[in-house]
């Protein structure tokens, strides 16, 4: 902890070393990583973890009985264990690994849709969801004749939540929301969500794709029934991610991919299918990917996700203030509760000539609608630049940010 935290503030220089890209020039220009929206980088924590586990101990998982394959089976299944207590969930079988965000939403859309969604009924999502929130919801309606609601927002980018009161009904049978918006940074009331819908018995998922990095997230607390994130946002690998379900839920809901792995006996006749977590993990899964995952979240709370927090809302801070000063520019996302993460436009110019131009200038942010399609819509806007910070992150980026930005509005007007 000492070698990181100096007088409970971080130090910033010490955790940038722990990144190796980060030292990085790109366009001739020191990197300035501002697109950990998209995909956070890896400490050498994580990359050592991966790299320690093909050179030491690769096997496949669950069914060997040589000493590889047991040795990579107990670090598989800790990893699952590094989660669940990381999220304070009740049971390491509640958690499922899944590919990814989008997968574990893909999962729970079809098998929780397949065993409990009927004609007429209907699934209430938001305004600000990320496509991979909504398009299974929207595949699932169409499948099974049941309505899409949606809670709509005002114009800070906050949920109107009287509105979302007045959607919930007996006809509800899920709601699903996220829990920090990608485009607008906003922080979902995800507690009042969840209390209010319980109220009517109907089952919540909380997408907390954006949520891991930035804050601590205690399910039983929450009381979620399902929660979903992926590994790369959390400076873990790509390709691996997690679905939490309540283990009542996660027991009703049939298998969604099936395959080795899924099942405790097959005949041609009939299967009979393994018990929680396996009957929803077909497959040879992302075995690195776990391990590296728990890497990511060990090193997370290394830090502490209170002294991230405290971090980030100053580094928010700053950047709000220095952005806003620009003439022109306009902040899309001006939520009461929100995470480091910032949307804007500027008048007149299009998102990617300032992407562009910020780019050779060795800055990385983000343009275009950020899966949020819908929003963008809201808002009348093609798009928007996104900057969103992450610990690693210093006020001196930001200010290369404006001044990059100042750069880029001359060369456009
Ligand atoms: N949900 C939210 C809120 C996101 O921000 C993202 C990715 O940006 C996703 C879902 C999809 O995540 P992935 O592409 O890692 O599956």
């Amino acid at each position: 902890m000492e070698t990181i935290i100096k007088n409970s503030t971080l130090n910033i220089q010490k955790i940038r070393q722990d990144f190796p890209i980060l030292s990085q020039k790109v366009n001739g220009k020191p990197l300035v990583y501002l697109d950990n929206g998209a995909t956070a980088q890896k400490p050498k924590q994580v990359i050592d973890a991966i790299s320690n586990y093909y050179q030491k101990q690769n096997a496949n998982i669950h069914r060997g009985v040589h000493q590889l394959s047991i040795e990579t089976t107990v670090a598989y299944e800790n990893a699952r264990i590094t989660v669940q207590k990381h999220l304070n969930a009740a049971f390491p079988q509640e958690i499922i690994f899944t590919s990814g965000t989008t997968e574990s939403l893909n999962l729970l859309a079809n098998s929780f849709g397949k065993k409990y969604i009927k004609t007429g009924d209907e699934i209430i999502i938001s305004e600000m969801e990320h496509h991979s929130n909504i398009l299974p919801w929207q595949i699932l309606c169409e499948e099974k004749g049941a309505i899409l609601k949606v809670i709509p927002i005002n114009e800070k980018g906050e949920l109107l939540m009287d509105e979302y009161t007045k959607l919930l009904s007996n006809k509800t049978k899920i709601v699903a929301v996220t829990h920090i918006s990608n485009t607008l940074g906003t922080i979902n009331p995800v507690k009042e969500i969840i209390e209010l819908a319980h109220k009517k018995n109907i089952p919540v998922l909380i997408d907390g794709a954006q949520a891991l990095p930035h804050i601590k997230v205690d399910l039983q607390a929450l009381d979620a029934d399902f929660y979903c994130f992926g590994a790369h946002k959390i400076f873990g690998p790509t390709g691996v991610g997690i679905l939490y379900g309540k283990e009542k839920w996660l027991n009703e809901m049939p298998p969604y991919k099936v395959g080795g792995g899924t099942i405790k006996t097959v005949t041609f006749e009939k299967t009979e299918y393994a018990d929680l977590p396996l009957k929803f993990e077909a497959g040879t899964p992302n075995i690195e990917g776990g391990i590296g995952l728990a890497a990511a979240i060990d090193y997370v709370n290394e830090i502490g996700l209170e002294n991230i927090g405290a971090y980030e809302c100053e580094l928010l801070e700053y950047a709000t203030a220095k952005l806003s000063a620009i003439e022109g520019l306009r902040i899309i996302g001006t939520a009461k509760e929100k995470a480091s993460v910032i949307s804007f436009v500027i008048e007149d110019i299009h998102p990617l000539d300032i992407g562009t131009i910020l780019d050779k200038q060795g800055i990385a942010v983000r343009t275009g609608h950020h899966c949020t399609q819908p929003l963008m819509q809201h808002f009348g806007i093609p798009g928007t630049i996104r900057a969103s910070l992450v610990f690693y992150n210093t006020k001196e980026e930001i200010d290369l940010l404006a001044n990059g930005i100042q750069k880029a509005i001359k060369m456009l007007k």
